[in-house]
């Protein structure tokens, strides 16, 4: 079966949500499909212990603030998954689930798109299918013959299995640094970065880091000269425990553990690669617009070989912080007006 629609979203976290809301205001016929059973988008899957790095005045989507968690404090990501289920559901957004894209083509007037559940045919595609999806993990010789456990980020679920081992974490940015102080409670650890980590001062969170984002969009510098890290509540006091200190990356991987250029080595147990993601724009593959670095070329977040395409949330390269909950709210509204002057 083939549906038309003016405007297709596929995905359907925060980034679809906010997509939603200002097509919903602008009278648009749209859809958004969803590849989950349940709303949440990649919060349903953060470990349980992770708080957002801003305040719920701060992290919510165009319309309704997001409730301060009950005993106050940032969100956990169950709140964020109770918000966004509310959001949804509020203003009735027209969210079809579970239904994956697989590809989407070139059609004469309007692009197609594949999905699981039949094709659809839409005038212009916002694609929000977030990062989650494709987690990163750098290659170093000998990771194939590590006889330790390796997961990544997406795989964390809490400190408890690692109790009692030797565990190293990669990585130099927020998902590290919370991850390390909570397992560095239970465990050995040791801290692999290609930097030197650097923690912000502790009065500064993420409003400050949207901040920055909107200013380095506009050529300008920032508070990234003081540091990469949000000095959340465990992670401040990991710090005051001694435990935030970082070792250079290692040049190889061996069957016990790494080791440096200098023939130093370390015995581990555990690797946890707090390495990041990159952005899941694999059904966009037919299109061919990626460019050698991997990313789509963008014009605000129309893409530029394909102007019916528009590409949200995935970063600063699509809005300043479009991958947080107000980047990418604000980025939505800007994407809409685009939007609506096309179908016009
Ligand atoms: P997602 O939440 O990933 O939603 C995309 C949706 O699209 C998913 O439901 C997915 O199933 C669906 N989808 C994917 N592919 C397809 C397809 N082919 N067809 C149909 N559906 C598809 N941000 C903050 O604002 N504050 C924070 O404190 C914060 N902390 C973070 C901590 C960590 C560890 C991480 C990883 C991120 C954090 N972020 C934070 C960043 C950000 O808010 C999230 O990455 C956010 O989930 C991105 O939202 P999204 O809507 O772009 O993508």
């Amino acid at each position: 079966m083939t549906r038309l629609v003016d405007v297709l979203v596929i995905g359907g976290g925060q980034a679809g949500l906010a997509a939603g809301y200002y097509l919903r205001r602008a009278g648009a016929d749209f859809a958004i499909l969803d590849a989950q059973d349940h709303p949440g988008g990649a919060w349903r899957h953060a470990w349980p212990s992770l708080r957002l790095f801003s305040p719920a005045q701060y992290s919510s989507l165009p319309g309704r603030m997001m409730p301060t968690p009950p005993g106050g404090g940032y969100p956990s990501a169950a709140d964020t998954v109770a918000y966004l289920t509310d959001y949804e559901r509020r203003y009735d957004l027209p969210v079809i689930r579970p239904v994956k894209a697989h590809a989407v083509r070139r059609g004469d007037e309007r692009l197609t798109v594949e999905t699981d559940a039949g094709t659809w045919r839409a005038r212009i595609v916002i694609s929000a299918t977030g990062t989650w999806w494709r987690p990163y993990v750098p290659h170093y010789p000998g990771i194939r013959d590590f006889q330790g456990e390796q997961l990544h980020t997406a795989g964390y679920r809490g400190p408890e299995p690692f109790r009692g081992r030797r565990v190293l974490i990669v990585g130099g940015a927020n998902s590290a640094a919370q991850i390390l102080a909570e397992v560095s409670t239970v465990a050995d650890t040791t801290w692999a970065t290609l930097r030197p980590p650097r923690l912000l001062p502790d009065d500064i969170d993420g409003r400050a880091l949207f901040a920055l984002a909107t200013r380095r969009m506009r050529g300008g510098g920032g508070i990234g000269d003081l540091g990469d890290i949000v000095a959340v509540p465990p992670v401040r006091e990991a710090r005051d425990r001694g435990v935030l200190k970082a070792e250079p990356m290692f040049s190889r991987i061996t069957p016990e553990g790494v080791s440096w250029p200098d023939g130093t080595g370390l015995a581990c147990d555990v690797i946890i690669w707090c390495t990041g993601f990159r952005p899941a724009l694999g059904h966009l593959a037919p299109l061919r617009l990626r460019e050698p670095g991997g990313l789509i070329a963008t014009e605000g977040t129309r893409a530029v070989g394909e102007p019916r395409l528009h590409l949200l949330g995935y970063g600063d390269w699509t809005g300043p912080a479009s991958a947080t909950l107000i980047g990418a709210a604000r980025t939505a509204r800007e994407t809409v007006k685009d939007v609506v002057s096309q179908l016009a």
